[in-house]
């Protein structure tokens, strides 16, 4: 099982049965899920993560992507969310917080999927969109025992931290992106970098200094305050506190929020364990997506074959054609072509 950390949860599960398993819930792994039901196969969706949207949700949720085909412009958040809006109408099942692990087939030819959580998914195909990796949260050591009593990695829903006093933490697109989306509708935000120097995009440093939002840099936290004991689940945060790194100067914030934006690490670990040709850490894969395991097909940034280009508009091409196929493994009476989308109602 998953040792405890930013995301540890070991919740009981149950096994699961479907016709298609799709392994990352980022944007080609929920395009996938669409593809999928619109074959009338019935598919479930793994994420590490709370979220689905893999990079996009992790990485840039508020920046405009321009190059994917149909949108002149589409934010992150709202590209994941037309995708998952687009899925949920064939009700994919989601396991998010759970990490594939273990690769086994069954008497059937059939794959069994073995997780973090200690559940066995049972599938037809597997379709690997697995990306960089599982991401997990850097954790913010000064806080583990505020974890989802205030101290979040992810912003789910802005509205949550309407009328809060806000403190982000990190120097990254993430946090400036965090702090310009927060700054309308929060009490306040302050945004705490240990360095001088930001990594985030110029342009949104400047709104982000130009707008109410306080910026604090060559600080740490050095702890969280508030109250752990209380005796409803109502523990919550109370204040931060910020060492200054040259002075040692302790300064504390008022703050019922705290949002750490510190990066992700990516770790392709267990899936390098399942007898996949693997080259400089992405999955070789055939013109249909398929990979040298039976039943198992990777698409998007994690797949590679002469000529590669890791973009979300490659990915869904790619992702479509590794569920036609599928289907036509999973039912060998099926046609490759799935029919014009036009031609059906959901
Ligand atoms: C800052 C930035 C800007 C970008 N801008 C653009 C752009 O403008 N246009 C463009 O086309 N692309 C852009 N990209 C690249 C784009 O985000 C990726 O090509 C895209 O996200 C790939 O999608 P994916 O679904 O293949 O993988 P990912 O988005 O990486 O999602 C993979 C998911 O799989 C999960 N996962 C992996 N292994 C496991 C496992 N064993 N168990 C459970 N879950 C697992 C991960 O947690 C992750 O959520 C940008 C990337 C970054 C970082």
């Amino acid at each position: 099982m998953r040792p405890d950390g930013p995301l540890g949860r070991s919740a009981p599960t149950a096994d699961v049965e479907v016709d298609i398993l799709i392994v990352g819930a980022g944007p080609v792994g929920l395009f996938g899920a669409y593809y999928g039901g619109f074959r009338g196969l019935s598919v479930a969706v793994l994420d590490a993560l709370p979220e689905v949207g893999g990079q996009i949700s992790a990485m840039y949720p508020e920046k405009l992507i321009h190059d994917v085909a149909g949108f002149p412009a589409v934010r992150g958040r709202d590209l994941v969310q037309n995708l998952r809006d687009q899925a949920d109408a064939f009700s994919p099942q989601y396991l998010l917080e759970e990490q594939a692990l273990t690769l086994d087939y069954a008497a059937d030819g059939s794959v069994l999927v073995g997780t973090d959580r200690g559940r066995s998914v049972h599938a037809g195909a597997v379709i690997i969109t697995g990306g960089i990796g599982s991401f997990s949260p850097r954790p913010l050591p000064s806080g583990s025992q505020f974890e989802g009593k205030g101290l979040r990695y992810f912003v789910r829903e802005l509205a949550e931290l309407a009328d809060q006093d806000v403190v982000i933490v990190g120097g990254g697109d993430s946090a400036f992106d965090w702090a310009l989306s927060l700054e309308p509708l929060a009490r306040s935000v302050t945004l705490v970098h240990r360095r001088k120097a930001f990594r985030a995009h110029e342009h949104t440093v400047q709104q982000v200094l130009a707008s109410s939002v306080e910026v604090i840099t060559d600080v740490q936290v050095s702890a969280i305050h508030g109250d752990l004991d209380g005796a409803t689940n109502g523990t919550h945060i109370e204040a931060v506190e910020i060492t200054h790194g040259p002075t040692r100067e302790v300064r504390t914030l008022k703050a019922q929020a705290v949002v750490a934006a510190l990066g992700f690490t990516a770790n392709l670990g267990p899936l390098l364990e399942w007898g996949l040709d693997v080259r400089e850490r992405h999955i070789v894969v055939d013109s249909r997506a398929a990979t040298n395991r039976p039943r198992v097909f990777a698409a998007g940034d994690i797949s590679e074959y002469p000529g590669k280009v890791r973009l979300i508009a490659v990915g869904f091409g790619e992702v479509a054609t590794a569920v036609n196929n599928a289907a036509t493994l999973l039912d060998p009476n099926a046609a490759l072509f799935p029919g014009h989308s036009t031609d059906e109602a959901p």
